[in-house]
């Protein structure tokens, strides 16, 4: 990592700068990822369960929206029902740290899958 004052190259484990003396700030940036799903007419009731990086984050209703707050960098989501359907890479940018994740869920509950409908920066 460099220091975030003068720039000079330091060991990941630096608590200080060896050139001038700045307190190096070891915290991760935070972003957020906002998840909604979308309205439906069909397979309301249940919900859906949102794993992010293989820990579930959030259960969603429809129309229900969710913010997480994850560190900035590459996010892996997934549904908690039908396998193999519904994942994506989400990436958390400074420029970018808020990204909504719209999901819809297809008509039919036992029959369609949810989908990632779109990505969008906020
Ligand atoms: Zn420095």
């Amino acid at each position: 990592m460099f220091c975030n004052k003068c720039g000079e190259k330091l060991p990941d484990d630096a608590k200080f700068c060896t050139k001038c003396g700045y307190k190096v700030n070891n915290e991760p940036e935070m972003g957020s990822i906002v998840f909604k799903r979308l309205g439906q007419l069909y397979g309301s009731i249940a919900q859906i369960k949102i794993f992010l990086d293989g820990q579930m984050v959030a259960s969603l209703g429809t129309n229900q929206e969710v913010k997480v707050t994850v560190p900035i960098g590459v996010h892996q989501v997934e549904f908690g029902y039908w396998c193999g359907n519904g994942q994506n890479t989400v990436t958390l940018t400074k420029e970018n740290p808020n990204i909504r994740v719209n999901i819809k869920l297809g008509v039919g509950l036992v029959t369609s899958d949810p989908k990632i409908v779109s990505i969008e920066n906020l």
